[in-house]
C-alpha cells in the first residue's frame, strides 16, 4: 500500500464530503434552518484542515477527526430534523471504515486509535440521538417531503456503499489468502511446489495406489558446483534442472523437497516411469548449465519406488530414497529401480 495513492484517495474522499456539506449546507437554506446553516461552516473548516492533514501525511489525525466530526453531524442533524431524514443512518457505514482503519495503520506500522473504543462510542452517541428526538420529537418541524426525499437518498448511500465496500473487503481477503498460501507452497528459487505440497497430495493418495511411483532426484556434487562457481551459480543451477524436470515430466507432480532434492509423483506404468527419469538423467547431463562466462556440468542421480500394496507414505519415501543411496554409491548420473 503506498502513500501516494492513499494520498489520492483520501483526497478524493475529502473532496467528495466537501461538496456534501455544500450541497446539505443550500438545503438547510431552504428549509430555514439557520443552526445547520452556521454549523456547516466550521464543518466545511474541518475538511479543508482535512487537505492540509493529507498533504502532511498526518492520516491518523486527519481521520479520527474526520470521523468525531462526521458523528457529531450525523448526531446534530438527527436531533434538529429528527429521524425521518435519515441522517443517523451514516452511523452503520462508519463502523467498518474504522476497523479498516486500524488495519490500515498497522499495515503503515502507524499508531491509530483503537477501532473497537470509537464504534462503542459511535452506537452510544448513535442511541442517545436517535432516543432523545424518538422521545422529545426534532427541534425543528419541517415539511415532510424534504425528510422522504433525503431519508431515500441517504438510504441509497449507505445501502451502496456497505455492498460495495463489503465486497472489496472480500475480494481483499480472497486475493492475500490465496497469495499466502502460494508463498506457503511454492518455493521461490525455482517455482516448484514445495515439500509441504508434496506431502499433502502424497497423503491424499489412497492407499492402494499401486501403480504410482515417487522418484528422489539429487544433483551430484552440488556442494562442489557452490564452491568452485558461487551460490548465485548454485541457484542458476536448481532452477535450470528444475525446468528440465518440468519439461521432461509432464502430467507428474515434482516438488523441491529440499536443498537440491527433488521428489517427483507419477502415475506412469512401467517402464515408462523409468524412460522418463532416464529422459531427465540424460538431459541434466547432455544441457551444461551457463552462468555469466561459465560452463557448468551437472548430473543428477535418481532413486525410484512403486508404491507397494498398503504401503505407507513414508515407508515409501524411504524405498525411493534407499533407491537414490545405492545410486549414489555406485558412481552417480543414474537412474535406480
Ligand atoms: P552428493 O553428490 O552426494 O549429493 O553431494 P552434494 O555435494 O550434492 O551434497 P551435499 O549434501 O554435501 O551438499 C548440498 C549443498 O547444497 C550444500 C548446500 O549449501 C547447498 N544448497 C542447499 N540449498 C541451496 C540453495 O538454495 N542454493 C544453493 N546455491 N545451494 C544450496
Ligand atoms: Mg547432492
Ligand atoms: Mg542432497
Amino acid at each position: 500500500m503506498d502513500i501516494k495513492r492513499i494520498k489520492k484517495f483520501a483526497n478524493i474522499v475529502n473532496t467528495i464530503i466537501l461538496g456534501l456539506v455544500f450541497g446539505l449546507m443550500f438545503f438547510f437554506v431552504l428549509c430555514e434552518v439557520p443552526f445547520l446553516v452556521y454549523y456547516s461552516i466550521p464543518t466545511a473548516i474541518v475538511y479543508v484542515v482535512g487537505y492540509f492533514l493529507i498533504h502532511k501525511e498526518k492520516f491518523a489525525v486527519y481521520v479520527w477527526m474526520v470521523y468525531i466530526w462526521l458523528t457529531l453531524y450525523m448526531g446534530i442533524t438527527t436531533v434538529c430534523l429528527g429521524y425521518g431524514y435519515g441522517f443517523h443512518l451514516y452511523c452503520f457505514s462508519m463502523i467498518p471504515v474504522m476497523f479498516v482503519t486500524e488495519y490500515i495503520s498497522y499495515k503503515l506500522k502507524r499508531r491509530s486509535l483503537k477501532a473497537i473504543s470509537v464504534s462503542i462510542f459511535v452506537a452510544l452517541f448513535y442511541l442517545i440521538c436517535t432516543g432523545y428526538t424518538s422521545y422529545y420529537g426534532p427541534l425543528f418541524v419541517r415539511d415532510q417531503k424534504f425528510a422522504a426525499f433525503f431519508w431515500i437518498f441517504n438510504a441509497i448511500i449507505v445501502f451502496s456503499f456497505l455492498i460495495y465496500y463489503t465486497n472489496y473487503l472480500i475480494r481483499s481477503v480472497i486475493t492475500s489468502e490465496e497469495k499466502l498460501t502460494e508463498m506457503a507452497l511454492v518455493d521461490r528459487l525455482t517455482q516448484l511446489h514445495n515439500r509441504h505440497y508434496m506431502i499433502n497430495c502424497l497423503e491424499a493418495l489412497s492407499v492402494e495406489s499401486e501403480n504410482f511411483l515417487i522418484a528422489m532426484a539429487d544433483i551430484d556434487n552440488f556442494k562442489k558446483i557452490n564452491d568452485t562457481f558461487g551460490h548465485n551459480a548454485g541457484d542458476e543451477v536448481l532452477k535450470a534442472v528444475s525446468q528440465i524436470m518440468k519439461n521432461e515430466c509432464e502430467g507428474c507432480e515434482v516438488s523441491r523437497w529440499g536443498g537440491e532434492e527433488f521428489l517427483i509423483l507419477s502415475s506412469s506404468a512401467p517402464p515408462d516411469g523409468k524412460d522418463m527419469l532416464e529422459r531427465v538423467r540424460s538431459k541434466v547431463e547432455a544441457e551444461p548449465v551457463k552462468f555469466e562466462d561459465k560452463i557448468i556440468n551437472v548430473t543428477v542421480t535418481i532413486g525410484m519406488a512403486y508404491r507397494q500394496s498398503g504401503q505407507s507414505v513414508d515407508s515409501w519415501i524411504q524405498a525411493a530414497d534407499d533407491k537414490l543411496y545405492v545410486g549414489k554409491n555406485n558412481g552417480k548420473n543414474q537412474v535406480i529401480v
